[in-house]
């Protein structure tokens, strides 16, 4: 450049000087716009080098930045890595534990596929349920449902179904498998069903096992509860479970429950022994079990009582037939150890829904017509009417107001005249209780001795009258009348009572009485229940200074083998007997060898009932000791007894 400027100046000396300095002007601005057009340019390019500086720090900066997230990524990719391979491990060991539980435990397990309705069972799930030999592990609902027994199948279906329909928070049922040929297992199946959102159980899974010893536990358990041990029956316990299943589970619609009871059981259980009870109690059962019908079953309730459910009745006659047919079946003599005995029995029959909704009303109801089979004369059956339940409250109203009337003493002694035939003299009496009852009036014994009898209160009764007899004795006997006799009459379960020998011991302490003229009389029936312990306890009674009696001859036994055997002093010959016999003729004959009979064995006959003086004279004629009767008199309060004691009757 500066060589441009130097030639300019040769070519133009003068002229050209002020020119010159106008081209340097020019020059100079030349050069200054070219410098300026250089810094410009150089100053721009700084400007975008800087730019571009800074944007390069700026991508580096975001690089690294990029960078050091995608190691961190990694890390974490790794790390995820190794947590799912720890599960995976986690998850074999688990699946082999569960491979080996299930390989290895007793129960088997099962899945279903509700889908499908294929059945996966374990191997040993399939040992259990008898489908070992089955080569696919897959078997299907109809499959498992054939191996239900027919008679739990209905019970299995409807848990499982209550439990898919989510009615139930597990399934679970005992039920019996066909194993093999006609046995079968007994299983409990376990399961839970897992459902979608639309609540259909999509599958079911869970598990069995064979239940087989712990139902025969049960069964030897269910035994010994429901079962009777001597005649292999069932129990009472068993007979509520049945009555209750009647009526609310199976709602049988009639029913029948017939109340058997063996007839004089006590009796001979108590003479012969509880092993003689025993055999009669099983071939009773026997008997029972090989007239069984259809529907019908057959419960040892206890002791001598069983009852025959009946079933699907439609008619009472139907019942009146069978029931007889049953006692027809009795009667026969039963022999056991060279004893014979005939076994007859009665029988209460109650209905349901007629006679009572629950099993104890019914059994309540047939106990009232057995009772009232009983007390006319047992050997028969009644069915209930509600007529029954009347008699048997107002039996109740008395019971209660026996109890009363005891403590407050509302009872008398009337007293019966006995006359010795031969001095024509009243020597003693017979003590007859009666009943002032407030409301009621007089009431006689046979209202209320036979349900003191059987309710027990016979014994603080008949102390009462023993007492009272004691001391009226004595209050004759001091005033003077010192050869009068009174007759105490005594009922089984008196003399069976075991303080009735030492009662007699200490009433003669405190009364003071001469025993020797008490007199007591016991029937036929009470002294041959059990003949040993009659004679004991008789020869105790008499070793103590009494006299006794054998009541009633000729209504029960009539038997004269055992009056030599029994320690009595007088033969009472029983009202009825002698009626009958002195209405017809061949009676008489009887009468006529009782009495030689009971005069060579020593003892002296008396002769109830006795109305005429045709009686009287017959029976004197037949050398009778002494009589008593309406002929003399009726029973009479205390204070018209010693009326009798002065007259002559042979006059
Ligand atoms: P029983 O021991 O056979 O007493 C005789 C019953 O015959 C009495 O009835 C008496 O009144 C009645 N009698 C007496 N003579 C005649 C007669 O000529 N014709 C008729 N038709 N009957 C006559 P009663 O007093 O009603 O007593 C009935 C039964 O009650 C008694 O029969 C006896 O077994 C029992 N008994 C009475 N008092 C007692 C007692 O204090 N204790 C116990 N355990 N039983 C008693
Ligand atoms: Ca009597
Ligand atoms: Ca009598």
């Amino acid at each position: 450049m500066k060589r441009n400027i130097l030639f300019a100046m040769d070519y133009y000396p003068l002229a050209i000087r002020l020119d010159s300095e106008m081209s340097i002007v020019i020059a100079f601005s030349a050069l200054l716009s070219i410098a300026l057009v250089l810094f410009v340019f150089v100053v721009r390019q700084y400007l975008l080098r800087a730019k571009a500086e800074k944007e390069y720090a700026i991508a580096q900066t975001n690089f690294e930045a990029t960078n050091l997230q995608l190691v961190e990524s990694e890390k974490e990719l790794n790390r995820q890595f190794h947590k799912i391979n720890e599960q995976k491990e986690k998850l074999k060991i688990s699946r082999e534990r569960y491979r080996l539980a299930v390989e290895g435990a007793e129960v088997g397990i099962w899945d279903i596929d509700m889908s499908k309705r294929e059945v996966y069972i374990s191997k040993k799930g399939q040992q259990i349920v008898g489908f070992e030999n089955c080569t696919n592990s897959f078997i299907t609902l109809e499959d498992i449902k054939n191996k239900i027994l027919n008679t739990d199948l209905e019970e299995v279906t409807e848990k499982f179904h209550k439990h898919l329909d989510k009615e139930s928070e597990t399934f679970e049922v005992k039920c019996r498998i066909h194993v093999e040929n006609d046995k079968y297992s007994w299983v409990n199946i376990r399961g839970r069903a897992l459902h979608d959102q639309e609540g259909n159980a999509i599958r079911i899974a869970g598990s069995l096992n064979n239940i087989n010893k712990e139902k025969l536990v049960e069964a030897r358990i269910n035994k010994l509860a429901y079962y009777d041990s001597l005649t292999a029956l069932p129990n009472r316990a068993y007979f509520n479970q049945l009555i209750e299943q009647y009526i609310q589970i199976k709602k049988v619609e009639k029913f029948a429950l017939f109340l058997v009871d063996i007839d004089n059981f006590k009796a001979v259980n108590e003479s012969l022994g509880h092993s003689y009870g025993d055999e009669i109690i099983i071939k009773v059962a026997e008997l029972l079990k090989l007239h069984l019908k259809e529907n019908t079953e057959l419960i040892r309730l206890g002791g001598d009582e069983f009852v025959i459910v009946v079933s699907h009745i439609s008619e009472n006659a139907e019942l009146k037939d069978y029931a007889n047919q049953i006692i027809e079946q009795f009667g026969k003599p039963f022999s056991y150890k060279g004893v014979s005995f005939p076994i007859t029995l009665s029988m209460g029959i109650s209905t349901y829904p007629m006679d009572g909704l629950k099993a104890d009303e019914l059994l309540k109801h047939a106990d009232m017509a057995l009772y009232d089979v009983k007390v006319n004369g047992k050997n028969g059956y009644k069915m209930f009417s509600f007529e029954l339940d009347e008699s048997f409250n107002k039996r109740l109203t008395l019971e209660r107001d026996l109890r009363q009337a005891i403590l407050k003493e509302e009872f008398e002694l009337y007293y019966q005249p006995k006359l010795d035939i031969e001095l024509g003299k009243v020597l003693g009496y017979e003590a007859l209780i009666r009943w002032n009852h407030p409301q009621k009036g007089l009431i006689y014994p046979l209202e209320f001795i036979p349900l003191a009898e059987e309710t027990g209160l016979i014994i603080p009764l008949g102390e009462w009258v023993i007492c009272q007899s004691a001391k009226q004795l004595k209050e004759w006997h001091i005033m003077g009348h010192n050869e009068l006799t009174i007759a105490i009459n005594l009922s089984a379960k008196q003399f069976k009572d075991v303080h009735l020998v030492n009662l007699f011991k200490r009433i003669k302490v405190e009364t003071d009485v001469d025993i020797t003229k008490l007199e007591l009389e016991i029937t036929e029936s009470t002294a041959l229940v059990d003949m040993n312990f009659a004679i004991q306890v008789l020869n105790d009674l008499k070793r103590l200074g009494l006299k006794l009696s054998l009541d009633d001859f000729g209504t029960g036994y009539s038997s004269l083998n055992y009056l030599t055997q029994l320690p009595i002093d007088h033969l009472k010959i029983d009202k009825s007997f002698l009626n009958n016999t002195i209405e017809h003729k061949s009676g008489e004959e009887i009468i006529k060898s009782v009495i030689s009979l009971a005069h060579a064995c020593k003892l002296k006959v008396i002769a109830e009932g006795v109305e005429t003086k045709k009686q009287l004279d017959f029976l004197r004629g037949e050398n009778c000791d002494m009589i008593q009767g309406y002929y003399i008199s009726r029973p009479v309060p205390t204070s018209e007894a010693l009326e009798f004691i002065c007259k002559d009757y042979n006059e």
